[in-house]
């Protein structure tokens, strides 16, 4: 067991789990070691209710539920719900007919629906309902005969997602270099709305170039980019400005994951890495660091942070302080297909809180 201080006051024990142990060398440095353990961290409401929703719909239904693209990006997630039975695909076309198809807490554009419609395939919508929000967004300013500049990735799920609910009107801003090279229909009649998972500076910094370029340019209605990606960077400026390494866990592809890098960099960290999982940390990295951020993307089970403590405390950072800039306890409820049991009863398992469970992996 070890010892997560939490601020000055509280502090609660946490299970240590099995991990590669004793690969990292405890060599000294010039001032006291210690982790600073970022709170927010991992799990967020969408992400939890799109892996039950995997869990249930096999329960339910039996294996294999086929799920469209990955559920949540994150490898560790994917490779224990395909051993559990799930089988991921990258369109509906490669599924059998007939068969119950998962979308994935990203989002699908109308023509997914459709197709899967097409083959009879009984779909369950795991799309994270602060995705939705943004369709809705993008639909409804689409009907008032608004253009839409959707900061965002290209490529990324949840931006094809976006971008498929109005084709004609929405153009794709990657960053503020693309600016400059837009043209719109009527710049009186322009908004822009953003992909959940983005860098909120670098963000507000192509709003800011946008609108010096379009000075009647509406803002969205409410945020887009989600609390979940806003409460874990403002968590890792506060740990970057005081460590010397951050340590990221999750994906590659997990948007949220790479932007907390960019943003551990940005606000003090000499070094920041991504890994997915703890026996990725390089020895070098930890040369002459007194202190190490931790802290792990949306999609991260809490499991993986675990392992990145376990193998920091055999190198000599035992000591974790935890620092807390927001208390999250946000729950979505589950897909409506999945709301009811198959007796027709309610379903009323409880999401939320996996942040906290150490027994998923
Ligand atoms: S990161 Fe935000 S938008 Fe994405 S699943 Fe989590 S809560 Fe939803």
């Amino acid at each position: 067991m070890s010892t997560i201080t939490n601020g000055a006051a509280a502090s609660f024990d946490v299970p240590r789990i099995p991990a590669l142990r004793n690969r990292l060398r405890d060599n000294p440095v010039s001032a006291p070691k210690r982790v600073l353990l970022a709170a927010p961290r991992g799990y967020c409401a969408g992400v939890d209710r799109a892996v039950i929703a995997v869990e249930k719909a096999l329960e339910r239904f039996g294996s294999p539920v086929y799920v469209r693209k990955q559920i949540v990006h994150n490898i560790h997630v994917v490779s224990t719900l395909e051993k559990k039975g799930a089988i991921f695909v990258d369109e509906v076309d490669q599924v059998p007919e007939g068969s119950h198809i998962v979308f994935s807490a990203h989002g699908v554009a109308p023509t997914v629906v459709a197709g899967a419609a097409a083959r009879n395939l009984e779909a369950i919508d795991a799309t994270c309902p602060l995705v939705t929000k943004v369709h809705r967004e993008a639909l409804r300013y689409s009907r008032d005969d608004f253009d839409i500049l959707l900061i965002g990735h290209a490529g990324h799920e949840e931006v094809e997602g976006t971008m498929g609910q109005a084709p004609e009107r929405t153009t794709l801003v990657n960053g503020p270099g693309d600016v400059a090279g837009l043209t719109v229909r009527d710049p009186d009649n322009l908004v822009w709305l953003s992909q959940t998972t983005l860098s909120v500076d670098e963000t507000m910094e192509t709003v800011r170039m946008l609108r010096e370029r379009f000075p009647n340019l509406q803002n969205p209605p409410s945020d887009d980019i989600c609390y979940a990606t806003q409460n874990r960077q403002v968590a890792i400026k506060k740990v970057a400005s005081e460590a010397d390494l951050v340590i990221v866990v999750g994906s590659a592809n997990s948007s949220n994951t790479v932007r907390l890098v960019d943003v551990a960099l940005e606000n003090g960290a000499k070094a920041a890495y991504r890994v997915d999982y703890a026996s990725e940390i390089q020895q070098e990295w930890l040369d002459g660091m007194a202190t190490v951020g931790v802290t792990s993307g949306a999609s991260v089970p809490e499991v993986l942070v675990q392992e990145v403590l376990d193998d920091l405390a055999d190198a000599g950072y035992a000591d974790v302080k935890q620092v807390v800039t927001a208390e999250e306890d946000l729950m979505f409820s589950l897909p409506k297909e999945l709301r009811t049991d198959a007796n027709g009863e309610a379903d009323s398992r409880g999401l939320g809180g996996r942040t906290k469970r150490l027994d998923w992996q």
